[in-house]
């Protein structure tokens, strides 16, 4: 058997259909792939059941297909994923890199306010549970961990995680698994080689290239698309109340993604198929071309 060289994936939340932001890095992680001759596999990050939108996974599938985005082999979501997340839980726990932790949110505010960074945890439960506490959630003990990557668009990032994020949580104290364990446990599981995402994720693959050292699983590449924000200067998401794509002209968002992403699509292409476009902008994917910023406005 011929051993896979590239193996990228999708990973998108099903909480609302996807949007033009989404389609830009749906797209770039898959022109990525093709180019390289690899597998583009798609995983439904559908780890937070009450931030499923019903009919949300559908929709996504639905558009990808419209868009000619077909991935390969079988979808892997991540609501049947416990058995794994927990495995790897207890690998941590075992190593002593995990913590169990009794802190409400209230307390980590409380003991936090007037700092600059308010979200970070300040360790109180690394020693032990305080008295009279019980366990709610599981962090991860972040203390010299000094972490790179050398990303394939934004060049070398460096983070001192314990600064930067702080001690973050593997198992919520609902007993939901964190996003950071989950994704590093199906990178792993799916042989995934290139991480190709948005830039508001860079934080998280600083997090996660630790949870991979720990557990000794290999680092995959990375690539940080720019992410795509409104005229405000907002993410395109849900929130931000972003329109779902139009799936009755998929050329013409296809183009202006490409147009985005500075790979030059012909101007002719407007009357040529999804599978033209995706064939042309395979072949003529440019790396050096792409735009190396965090954020891009389309109407710039
Ligand atoms: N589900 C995450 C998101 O949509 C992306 C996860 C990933 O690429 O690992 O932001």
């Amino acid at each position: 058997m011929k051993p896979v060289l590239y193996r990228g994936r999708f990973a998108p939340s099903p909480s609302g259909s996807l949007h033009f932001g989404s389609l830009l890095t749906a797209l770039g992680s898959f022109l990525d792939a093709k180019s390289q001759g690899g597998e583009w596999r798609l995983r439904i990050d559908d780890l937070d059941p009450p931030r499923v939108a019903p009919g949300a996974t559908d929709a996504i599938l639905r558009a990808l297909q419209a868009y000619g985005l077909e991935w390969d082999g079988a979808v892997l979501y991540q609501s049947q994923r416990a058995g794994a997340y927990q495995a790897a839980l207890d690998a941590l726990r075992a190593s002593g890199a995990v913590y169990a932790c009794g802190c409400t949110r209230r307390e980590i505010a409380d003991s936090n306010a007037g700092q600059e960074n308010a979200a970070i945890y300040p360790g109180t439960c690394r020693n032990g549970l305080p008295q009279g506490k019980a366990a709610r959630a599981w962090r991860l003990d972040t203390r010299g961990a000094c972490m790179r990557i050398e990303d394939r668009l934004q060049g070398a990032i460096e983070q001192d995680l314990e600064r930067i994020s702080g001690d973050f949580v593997l198992q919520r104290a609902d007993g939901l698994f964190a996003y950071q364990l989950a994704a590093v446990v199906d990178d792993a599981e799916l042989g995934i080689t290139d991480v190709v995402r948005g830039a508001d994720l860079i934080d998280s693959s600083l997090r996660q290239v630790y949870v991979q050292q720990l557990l000794g699983l290999a680092n995959p590449r990375y690539l940080h698309l720019p992410v795509v924000v409104n005229a405000a200067g907002e993410k395109l998401s849900k929130q931000t109340l972003a329109p779902g794509l139009d799936l009755s002209h998929p050329q013409k968002t296809l183009i202006q993604a490409l147009s985005l992403l500075n790979q030059s699509p012909p101007q002719d292409m407007t009357r040529a198929s999804v599978a033209e476009i995706l064939a042309w902008a395979g072949a003529h994917w440019h790396l050096e071309r792409l735009p190396p910023v965090r954020h891009l406005s389309p109407a710039a």
